[in-house]
């Protein structure tokens, strides 16, 4: 099989989780950082040991101001000199000092270019100032970034069902946060439609909306407390239907993954039906 790299991403979570979220996605020539909730030293470390390298990265992009989402920010953007894209709203919330020269503001559904890569942002349900998820695009491979969400709304299964691969929250499984000792205004927090996605509500958008030629699912921003990586492997397993399955850690960063559009990667010089079939096959 014939394999365009221009065609294709290249992803990784660098941790994934309440104590700190980095999503890379990036091509063969430029990359994004999604959140920056680890510290520099430790972003660069387990990039280091992935063969990623922080050149590549142009553009750290801000879902919103939570500090596992934005503590290393500070020190990354002004060691590589980062613009930071964020909304006005999760800047002023989020008290980071950045130099004025590297912040730049986007707002919904806006679609920044950063070389050969489009990254597109939406609104979603989150208890924060102004909460966004991420689509980047390269050529027609499209990765979604969907974590911190109280509910699947209709922006979520829009983006979701365009994508190769998705990073997608699996927070909390319902009966580990039912019988849990959180108090009872944080499980609330956590269900109300204004913070987590649950394993059932994750998995409902994948068996439902995922499309024939989704690749990878992964799993992401588990509760440390009300989930547990295994049963959510298992649970996901279940009904993966060829999607590679895989539950990013709050510990370890992901291996990198190679998502190309397979469709585009059968050689031109075959006949055109068998595309065709490959299509096909997908389907079921
Ligand atoms: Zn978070
Ligand atoms: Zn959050």
């Amino acid at each position: 099989m014939q394999i365009c790299e221009d065609m294709s991403l290249f992803i990784a979570s660098l941790n994934s989780g309440s104590n700190g979220n980095c999503y890379y996605v990036g091509n063969e020539h430029e990359a994004v950082l999604i959140d920056a909730g680890i510290s520099c030293r430790e972003t660069e470390r387990r990039m280091l040991r992935l063969g990623l390298s922080m050149q590549k990265v142009k553009a750290i992009f801000v879902s919103h101001e939570h500090s596992d989402h934005i503590n290393g920010i500070p020190v990354i953007a002004k060691k590589y000199r980062l613009p930071v894209y964020i909304t006005p709203p999760t800047l002023q919330r989020g008290g980071l000092m950045l130099d004025q020269e590297l912040v730049i503001s986007f707002g919904a559904f806006d679609t920044i270019i950063i070389g050969d890569l489009h990254v597109t942002a939406f609104p979603k349900q989150h208890d924060a100032s102004n909460p966004h998820s991420f689509l980047i695009t390269c050529r027609d491979v499209k990765v979604g970034v969907f974590t911190d969400i109280g509910i699947v709304c209709e922006n979520l299964v829009n983006h979701f069902s365009q994508c190769h691969a998705a990073f997608l929250e699996a927070n909390y499984d319902d009966e580990m946060l039912d019988k849990g000792g959180y108090p009872y205004h944080l499980k609330r927090r956590i269900r109300g439609g204004q913070g987590h996605l649950s394993n059932k509500q994750a998995l409902e958008l994948f068996t439902t909306h995922k499309p024939a030629f989704m690749t990878h699912l992964l799993l992401s921003h588990l509760s440390k407390n009300n989930n547990d990586p295994q049963l959510v492997r298992d649970l996901f397993d279940d009904c993966a239907d060829g999607v590679n399955i895989i539950v990013a850690s709050r510990y370890v960063e992901t291996e990198v993954y190679y998502i190309s559009n397979t469709v585009n990667d059968v050689p031109v010089s075959k006949p055109r039906r068998v595309e065709v079939t490959v299509q096909q096959i997908s389907l079921f």
